[in-house]
């Protein structure tokens, strides 16, 4: 919940308009000190509506420990400014300044070092993935090194896709546990599994969720039995239970009340598979006695290498449970990053993100020049020209497999005449994929046009290069007896110059020659052009291959100069 605590008429304004908007804000009246008090022991985030000076007066007594505050964002009277005061990160005070700046009007401020040099906030560093900060670790020290530039070593067996890191980070991708990662460095970031990595002073340990326990049972197996067996097998291999991602059975155990609650002490999922699917697998240590049982000569075993995993640890018994645990491959990310039309203001805020949590960003040269303003320290670009799409997928891909971040991206939409397709053609099961959405040329020229898209309408793309004209000539056909509005997408370039008069004849054949067209160039971009013509008017010549033309269907009409299709509400 958030606390609103204000006590001038502006201050109390404000806060009430946070109040009627945001459903988990409480106004906290009477005096401010006594305000604070309630809002500080029921609420997450306290917005304070006075000067910086009076809200730390205020709040002073209360600070006790920045992993359990309420993160506090203090407002100006003129709502010029929201300050992010206190419990930046672990109190979210960084997002709530974002939030009141939205509602408000006013400017975010956050002074967190590592926000305002970009860099990652190690409290949070790999927090998407599920990494767990291991006790002990030094957040605050290691932080310090990082920001102040000195060298931070960061030591992991495999790679993981936390984003980029800043170039002061130099990682070492190895056995992590061989020589314990916190050993001889003034700072070091550790990714392990690993009891035998602990985290001491300038060192941060994060436990990656890299483990799957298998977990086979009898019926009636206890809680206790089963969560003791599994502690125990992973202290005796010197794992860390906060590694542990899933407990992984068989779909017989699916209602063992024993290993759910287990599983919910672990606060960790449980995957059931079929005693058919768990039987294909060959394991060490099979038993006939299981297999006349339950169907599947090893339940524990079989599970862990059915979730892909490797078997760090092959069956342990206790008196009704077996255990063994596995360590499974490092899932890299790969994000198809929608840019938008051109400009700034249309780069959709995901795209923004998922360029920020990104290590290499891949794409043409042009598209990534629009975007390098957004890109971390420690980002890498790989740009290839036009005609190495696939060289751009594969690029992209080749770095996900490896367990990194990758963002491929595209103008407009990334799925739309664009590279997700390929990518995802080429892309296994083995990595993650995010698909971000964006504006795409048709909807932006759209809007500088009116409302040319408000009934049916298809996009179609001019381009020969990988369709047979024939198919094309048949779409542009289908779309003008269906009487779609048409977006011409890739209408002419300079070796492709007759396909467009070729669609203007098509057309015409169906719709009237005082059909609207819109001709817009370089949408939301600098030296975006728009024209409004007809269909009998239309001048291939005017048109080239930054211009998406889109073409009214037999209702469209200009109104006050506007590009209209009809809906049917005014009929
Ligand atoms: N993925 C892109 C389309 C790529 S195909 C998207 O969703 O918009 C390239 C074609 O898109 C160009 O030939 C042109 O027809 C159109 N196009 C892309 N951006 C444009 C813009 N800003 N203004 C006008 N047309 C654009």
């Amino acid at each position: 919940m958030i606390g609103l605590v204000a006590t001038t008429r502006n201050g109390r304004r404000r806060a009430a308009h946070l109040a009627q908007i945001w459903e988990d804000a409480t106004l906290y009246g009477g005096k401010p000190s006594e305000a604070l008090r309630s809002a500080w022991a029921d609420c997450d985030g306290i917005v304070i509506f006075l000067a910086t000076g009076a809200a730390v007066r205020l709040a002073a007594p209360l600070l006790a420990d920045k992993r359990r505050d309420p993160g506090i964002v203090c407002v100006d009277d003129a709502a010029r400014y929201a300050v992010a005061l206190a419990g930046g990160h672990a109190g979210g005070a960084n997002e709530l300044t974002a939030r009141v700046g939205e509602a408000l009007g006013a400017e975010p401020i956050i002074t967190t070092a590592s926000e305002s040099l970009g860099l990652p906030a190690l409290d949070s560093l790999g927090e998407d993935l599920g990494f767990k900060v291991e006790e002990g670790s030094d957040l605050a020290g290691v932080g310090a090194v990082l920001v102040s530039g000195d060298t931070v070593r960061l030591v992991s067996e495999s790679r993981w896709p936390t984003g980029p890191l800043p170039d002061n980070v130099v990682t070492k991708i190895e056995g992590a546990s061989e020589e314990n990662g916190c050993e001889g460095a003034t700072a070091r970031i550790v990714i392990s599994d690993g009891l035998a990595d602990e985290p001491g002073p300038g060192c941060v340990v994060y436990r990656p969720p890299s483990l799957v326990v298998g977990v086979g049972c009898s019926r009636g197996a206890s809680r206790e039995e089963i969560l003791g067996l599994v502690r125990s097998t992973l202290r005796g291999a010197g794992l860390s239970e906060k590694s542990v991602a899933a407990l992984a059975s068989a779909d017989v155990k699916a209602d063992e009340p024993g290993l759910l609650k287990a599983a919910s002490s672990l606060d960790v999922p449980v995957r059931f598979r079929s005693a058919e699917e768990l039987s294909a697998f060959e394991v060490p240590n099979p038993s006939s006695v299981v297999e006349g049982a339950v169907g599947t000569p090893s339940v524990a075993e079989a599970s862990v290498l059915a979730a892909g995993a490797e078997l760090l640890v092959e069956k342990e018994k206790s008196r009704a449970a077996t255990v063994a645990v596995g360590r499974l491959p490092v899932r890299g990310k790969l994000r198809l990053v929608s840019l938008g039309p051109g400009s700034d203001a249309l780069i959709p805020p995901m795209a923004r993100e998922a360029l920020a949590r990104s290590e290499i960003v891949v794409g043409l040269e042009q598209y990534v020049e629009r975007v390098r303003h957004l890109l971390r320290p420690g980002t890498s670009i790989f740009t290839l020209p036009l005609g190495d799409e696939i060289a751009r997928c594969e690029k992209a891909l080749e770095e996900a497999r490896e367990g990194g971040s990758a963002a491929l991206v595209s103008s407009g939409d990334v799925g739309i005449y664009a590279m997700a397709s390929p990518a995802l053609e080429l892309a296994g099961a083995d990595v993650d994929v995010e698909v971000i959405p964006g504006i795409t040329a048709a909807q932006a020229a759209a809007s500088l046009l009116g409302s040319p898209l408000g009934h049916d309408h298809c996009s179609i793309s001019l381009s020969d290069l990988l369709t047979p004209w024939e198919i094309i000539e048949k779409r542009v056909g289908a779309a003008a007896m269906g009487d779609f509005v048409v977006s011409l997408y890739n209408p002419r370039s300079k070796g492709r110059d007759w396909q467009l008069g070729e669609v203007r004849s098509l057309l015409l054949e169906h719709r009237p020659p005082e059909t609207p067209v819109g001709i817009v160039k370089n949408a939301y971009r600098e030296d975006a052009e728009v024209t409004v013509t007809t269909l009998s008017a239309l001048r291939p010549e005017d048109v080239d291959m930054l211009t998406v033309v889109v073409v009214g269907n037999s209702r469209t009409k200009l109104v006050a100069g506007r590009v209209v299709t009809p809906r049917g509400y005014l009929d």
